[in-house]
């Protein structure tokens, strides 16, 4: 599971871990946000606040979580036989999958420097009031992130942080075997 900051770089290194490595199925998550005019269609289940209260009543929700006013949610699904799941969710996300699944493999992925995560939340058009909150939390996120992650990846170079996550990943699958 990948976990972090916005402007860390998840979703693309989720993207390619997903087209990498075998045997991976990415779950795709439910919000509240408005899509993004740049965002594809599929990238989460876009629903209201009523529809996705009423799912978290239904018991859709493996977790959910309120981040910067939308909320966010994993739904419960059954992979494919043989997969793992990669989930790409925020720090209380992290949280709640720690306790529920001990088991689970938290990798905390990190932007180089908060200079380079502004600057990615800059160039994906997030709203200013939106940056500003993401960056003051980025270092108490951090902090916690650390105590709970099984490894910690820097996304200097996307190409680079995905082989060194693809390699945690496959270190796992051997030591389960
Ligand atoms: P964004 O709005 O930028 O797509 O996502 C905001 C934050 O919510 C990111 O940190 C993202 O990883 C996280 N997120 C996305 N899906 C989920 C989910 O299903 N559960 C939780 N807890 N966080 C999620």
């Amino acid at each position: 599971m990948l976990f972090g900051p916005g402007g860390a770089g998840k979703g693309t290194i989720a993207d390619r871990l997903v087209s990498e490595v075998p045997d991976l199925w990415l779950s795709r998550s439910w919000t509240t946000r408005q899509r993004r005019p740049d965002e594809p269609e599929d990238a989460y289940v876009f629903v209201d606040r009523q529809e996705f209260e009423s799912a978290i009543d239904a018991g859709v929700f493996f977790e959910s979580a309120e981040f910067l006013g939308n909320l966010y949610g994993t739904p419960v699904t059954v992979p494919p036989a043989g997969s793992d799941v990669l989930l790409e969710i925020d720090l209380q996300g992290a949280q709640q999958v720690r306790r529920l699944r001990p088991d689970a493999v938290l990798i905390l992925l990190k932007p180089p420097s908060p200079a380079v995560q502004e600057e990615r939340l800059r160039a994906r058009g997030d709203a200013e009031s939106h940056i500003v909150r993401r960056l003051e939390e980025g270092a108490e996120e951090e902090r916690m992130g650390i105590e709970i992650a099984d490894a910690v990846v820097v996304n200097h170079d996307v190409t680079q942080a995905t082989a060194q996550v693809a390699g945690i990943v496959e270190r796992y699958r051997s030591a389960a075997h």
